[in-house]
């Protein structure tokens, strides 16, 4: 450091060692300025201009610098890309500082930790999560646990999450923080394994202690004021979690050094009632964002987002992303949904009452945190003046479901002790303005005839603005100038002003104050006396505007657990009603839920793909998935429907176990454990790993976890690769689907091998979606029928996609000589033939050429081996056999295949 430094930037220079890893925004005056680095990264980001500044002598420094008051502006910029900035003000009065000026660094601003509204998705929370893992992890292997806190500090929400290390990924998913908290150097890889999930999050890294649970534990008790966890649900089993909590806080503090006064108790959920969601599943199901581009539009959500309130919004998001595991619990959100849905008077009225209610849950946060402006807090007054006709409706909606014998499930479950702060929201809005301004000033913010004292301060005022109206009158009387007016403004104060054509008339007494282009301003000592009531007036009426409002605000920020409680019953009405009003639009069912394993859905659609054409046009679908018939096996043509009708099944599922009404005539549904689906063409390549290897690896990961209680959906497995050894693994993986695991499958494939398996396997059976030829061309029909498909018609999609006539001509030439050779070498491979030595276990399948012949029982065997290979082969037979698992029968009937096998060759 230079010693010729200037004070200045001496204490600059302390403040960013103090906050090295942000962009440092240096109050001066009306600017925030940048220095070195900090400027050329910002200048970089956002464009601003780089300048330079003399350092006392010493070399130049590079500056960029921005106004005030557009400072929010480039804020959001730089945090939308990622950086973090430390906002350093000026902590006392310029005027009276001795010496240099007081700074310090009041707020760190970070993508996980923002207030601003300009920063936030009010259609989503703003996760900042830390991930620990337990302590004696390594040495208990049976305790692989994960904790994760999340918090989100735009609505003081913290939510702490005790889960398996292979349920991790699915709860980062689902929250989707912007900004992940981790141990410096950790070697977890099953915390690394769970944070790849987390897309453009900034990471940040805190040493090991801070994770420290028993640290931790103090940070938190210290939070919430309480003498130990247990309140919170929270035991010496938890550790993960309360490490990662204490973290976590202590991280919201340094980025929050005023405090953290709005943070709500944490919330502690444990895997169990929610159905972990991989990324794939719910990435290719598109839930919440759409594949291309991860939009909302195109999405589950956008079509049953028909929510009033910003909290509804966010909650909808989050069900959508955490399906129900226990029936209770599902079918006390499907009793809410049922009396919302026979009661469409009772509905509306319902979200009438909930059209005018804001985001509650962030403006009570904001006015906890002592960041509410006047507007926001009487937004939040307004808000909760609402909620008892929100409350009202719903109990006639209730009322109403009695007579017919319904219970109204979870929708009754809100009124219950039902609190809705009518007394603070009466206060807020008897005290404040009907439009309270942005802030504290020129305009009323504290409403007359609430304050004695500020009536009366503002009596004065008022009385003196009168004074000095008349004293316009007087002055135009007494000099005979018409055009005489008076003014006002910040520097000189009220003033007398006189165009230069009557400067002649003015009397002895003005006193001169400022020369314009074409007038002169003037005061008189009554002027000034008047002046001085009102602006005296005027400055202690800010004064107690701001003591009352403050006041005002603290109380209102003080019951902030109430409003997170009836923001969080909101949220959920709205959410039920939503589903509600979505079932009636779209003709939607209540699932039939049962304990058992069939899934029969009737007529059913797919919620997003029959919103994109005219309803008459979409063809619903039957599909019957029971102990016979566990696994289906999808073929048909490109553009047929496969896809769709694979994730209509999944849709119609998940959404059965969030508790919505589904897309179907008729759906009778198990709760499946997990979900599963895996769409071939994978865009997984921006993770830089081959296609093919994200498929295997997907397809690996779905065969460890699936149970028979899950359901998998699978389009397409082993396309990545040559289409041997495609077969090989998609007739494997369907093999172990079925016996070893049982789940509920659907397997979309082009692999017409395949279909074979409905022979082998018991629980197999084969659709397709019909098509029907017409002349050269083909008619997609979408419906599903019984049967494989033996074509794939991909010439056809190439024409219809507008391949030009002279290519699609010679696809079709090469596809018939393929075929003829196909023949040819079926043909020949029946007159090389050679029995199947062994009969192990299953036949494989045979490809297409095969067919004709059933000869060749060994898909992949040799063609035409030559005999001494035989011996070879017979050896390797004999010594893979598992004799200690064969009954006696087994082992008589293999004996008498290796019997053939020999003496055939
Ligand atoms: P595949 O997976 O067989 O190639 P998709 O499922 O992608 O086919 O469907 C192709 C297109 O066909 C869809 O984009 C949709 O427009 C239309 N489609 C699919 N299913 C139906 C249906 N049941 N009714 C009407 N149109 C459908």
């Amino acid at each position: 450091m230079s010693g010729s430094a200037t004070p200045l930037m001496q204490q600059y220079r302390e403040i960013k060692a103090r906050h090295q890893d942000a962009i440092l925004f240096f109050r001066m005056g009306d600017f925030y300025e940048m220095f070195y680095e900090d400027a050329e990264v910002a200048s970089r980001a956002i464009g601003l201009t780089l300048t330079s500044r003399n350092n006392g002598g010493a070399a130049e420094v590079p500056l960029a610098g921005i106004p005030v008051k557009a400072a929010a502006e480039y804020l959001r910029r730089l945090v939308g890309q990622g950086h973090r900035v430390a906002i350093c003000e000026q902590v006392e009065d310029p005027k009276v500082a001795k010496g240099i000026v007081k700074r310090e660094v009041v707020e760190t601003i970070t993508p996980g930790a923002v207030f601003a509204d300009d920063l936030l998705d009010g259609a989503r929370a703003n996760y900042v999560c830390a991930v620990a893992m337990g302590r004696d992890t390594a040495r208990d292997g049976a305790r692989d646990q994960i904790g994760v806190a999340a918090a989100d500090l735009s609505t003081g929400e913290l939510r702490l999450f005790v889960v398996t290390a292979a349920d991790a990924p699915a709860v980062l998913a689902r929250l989707a923080p912007r900004e992940l908290l981790l141990v410096r150097n950790a070697s977890w890889p099953e915390v690394d394994a769970a944070v790849q999930v987390v897309d453009n999050a900034l990471v940040t890294e805190r040493e090991g202690w801070e994770f420290d649970a028993q640290l931790a534990g103090d940070e938190l008790t210290r939070q919430f004021d309480v003498r130990s966890l247990e309140g919170f649900g929270l035991g010496t089993d938890d550790s993960a979690a309360i490490g990662a909590a204490g973290a976590l806080l202590r991280y919201l503090r340094e980025l929050q050094p005023g405090g953290l006064p709005h943070l709500a108790r944490p919330i502690v959920e444990r895997p169990g009632g929610i159905m972990p969601l991989d990324e794939m599943t719910r990435r290719n199901l598109e839930l919440v964002e759409s594949l291309r581009g991860g939009e909302v539009a195109g999405t589950l959500l956008s079509v049953l987002d028909r929510t009033t309130t910003p909290m509804g919004q966010r909650l909808l998001r989050s069900w959508l992303l955490a399906p129900l595991l226990e029936r209770e619990a599902i079918e006390r959100r499907l009793d809410a949904v049922t009396v919302l849905v026979r009661d469409a008077v009772g509905r509306t009225a319902l979200r009438d009452a909930l059209d005018g209610v804001r985001d509650v849950e962030r403006l009570a946060s904001k006015a906890a945190a002592g960041r509410a402006t006047p507007r926001e807090v009487r937004a939040l007054g307004d808000s909760l003046a609402r909620l008892p006709q929100v409350a009202k409706a719903v109990s006639d909606v209730l009322a109403h479901a009695s007579q017919g014998g319904a219970h109204g499930g979870e929708l009754r479950a809100m009124l219950h002790d039902w609190d809705d702060g009518a007394d603070c929201a009466a206060r807020l809005t008897h005290m404040l303005v009907a439009r309270p301004p942005l802030m504290i000033g020129d305009e009323d913010t504290i409403a007359p005839g609430v304050d004695a004292e500020l009536d009366e301060l503002r009596a004065l005022r008022d009385g003196g603005r009168d004074a000095i109206a008349t004293i316009q009158q007087q002055e135009r009387a007494r000099t005979g100038i018409s055009s005489l007016k008076v003014g006002y403004n910040k520097v000189f104060g009220y003033f007398l002003e006189i165009s230069n054509a009557n400067r002649h008339l003015v009397p002895d007494d003005y006193q001169r104050r400022q020369t314009l282009t074409g007038a002169e301003r003037y005061v008189t000592p009554a002027l000034k006396e008047y002046e001085e009531k009102v602006l005296s007036a005027a400055d202690r009426i800010e004064t107690r505007e701001r003591e009352l409002f403050e006041a005002l605000r603290r109380d209102a920020g003080a019951a902030i657990a109430r409003w997170q409680l009836v923001a969080r019953r909101v949220a959920t009405i709205d959410v039920l009603a939503s589903f509600a009003d979505v079932a009636e639009r779209e003709q939607y069912v209540r699932p039939e839920l049962h304990d058992g394993y069939d899934l029969d859905i009737v007529a059913g659609r797919h919620p997003v793909v029959e919103r994109m054409m005219a309803r008459e046009k979409f063809i619903p679908n039957d599909l019957l998935l029971t102990d016979d018939a566990q696994l289906i096996v999808l073929t048909g043509p490109n553009m047929a429907g496969k896809s769709t009708i694979l994730r209509q099944v999944g849709l119609i599922q998940l959404l059965a176990q969030v508790g919505g009404y589904v897309p179907a005539r008729r759906a009778r549904l198990p709760i499946v454990d997990r979900l599963f689906t895996r769409v071939g063409a994978s865009d997984n390549l921006v993770r830089g790993q081959s296609t093919f290897m994200v498929e295997m690896s997907e397809t690996s990961a779905i065969l460890h976890t699936a149970t028979r209680r899950s359901l998998v959906l699978l389009d397409e497995i082993g396309r990545g690769t040559s289409t041997y050894d495609g077969v090989s693994i998609a007739w494997s993986v369907s093999e172990h689907l079925h016996d070893a695991i049982g789940c509920k499958t659907v397997f979309a494939t082009h692999y017409h091998e395949l279909t074979q398996l409905e022979n082998e396997l018991g629980g197999v059976k084969n659709f397709t979606v019909a098509v029907r030829e017409v002349g050269d061309q083909v008619l997609f029909l979408h419906t599903l029928i019984p049967g494989g498909a033996d074509r794939s018609y991909g010439i056809e999609v190439g024409r219809l996609a507008g391949l030009p006539p002279a290519v699609i001509t010679r696809a079709k030439e090469v596809l018939a000589l393929l075929e003829g050779e196909g023949e040819q070498m079926a043909a020949r491979l029946t007159a090389d033939g050679m029995q199947a030595p062994v009969s192990t276990k299953r036949r494989g399948p045979r490809m297409k050429h095969q067919l004709q012949s059933d000869q060749l029982g060994f898909f992949g065997e040799a063609p035409s081996a030559p005999a001494d290979e035989a011996a070879t082969r017979l050896k390797a037979a004999v010594s893979a056999l598992d004799t200690d698992s064969m009954t006696p029968l087994e082992a008589l009937t293999t004996l008498a295949a290796l019997k053939q096998g020999a003496s055939s060759s």
